[in-house]
């Protein structure tokens, strides 16, 4: 599983390491929204199938 993409403030660049890979400064997280909007729209609609499965089993 990929970790969470990373932002070097001091380089911009992107990785996954924490501290950077090309400057070894330490990274921050982007704004996520605006990084990965289907992601998080994934997540979310999964978390609300899964809960609606788990009311509809409950209900019958
Ligand atoms: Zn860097």
């Amino acid at each position: 599983m990929a970790g969470r993409m990373k932002k070097c403030p001091a380089c911009s660049a992107y990785g996954l390491t924490d501290p950077c890979r090309v400057c070894g400064k330490k990274t921050a997280s982007p704004h996520p929204a605006r990084f990965s909007p289907e992601d998080h729209y994934g997540t979310y609609r999964r978390r609300l199938k899964r809960l609606a499965q788990l009311e509809r089993r409950e209900g019958s």
